[in-house]
């Protein structure tokens, strides 16, 4: 999923696990495979044909618009710090693996996570993909506030 959607949802696990860092930390990291299941589209489609300039470009403005969205809305819900944490473990399978799209590092550990996020991503177009996405992530908030 894009790097928004991912921040949220680490956002969203924060706000509601603030009381138990552990295990909120593990749940974002956890949360980054099973929701890259569902059919998704993003920046990574077609990485093959863009740039690396272009992908870098996108993948960063991506990885910056989220963190900024999800402080707006989960920034005042828990300590600042934590809600990073559990933000970057969310994204970190996707961050280790841009090594491998960007430098052609194709060795471990980014060989492996490409090679993992390419077997478990499942892709889908637009705006089907945007729209999944959007589906899962105001769910899971809904579900985890409700939690909480
Ligand atoms: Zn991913």
């Amino acid at each position: 999923m894009t790097a928004t959607a991912h921040a949220l949802i680490g956002g969203a696990i924060a706000a509601s696990t603030g009381n138990n860092p552990a295990l909120g930390i593990s749940i974002s990291a956890i949360s980054h495979p099973i929701v890259d299941m569902i059919p998704h589209w993003d920046f990574g489609y077609g990485w093959r044909k863009k740039s690396k300039t272009l992908l870098l470009f996108q993948s960063s403005s991506d990885l910056i618009f989220g963190i900024a969205v999800t402080f707006l809305i989960f920034g005042t819900t828990t300590n600042p710090l934590y809600l990073l944490i559990c933000i970057f473990a969310s994204e970190s399978w996707d961050i280790m693996q841009m090594p491998y799209l960007l430098f052609n590092w194709k060795f471990f550990p980014f060989s492996t996570f490409y090679k993992f996020s390419h077997q478990t991503n499942r892709k889908t177009k637009m705006p089907w993909g945007i729209l999944t996405q959007a589906a899962t992530v105001t769910g899971l908030v809904l579900v985890l506030r409700f939690i909480h």
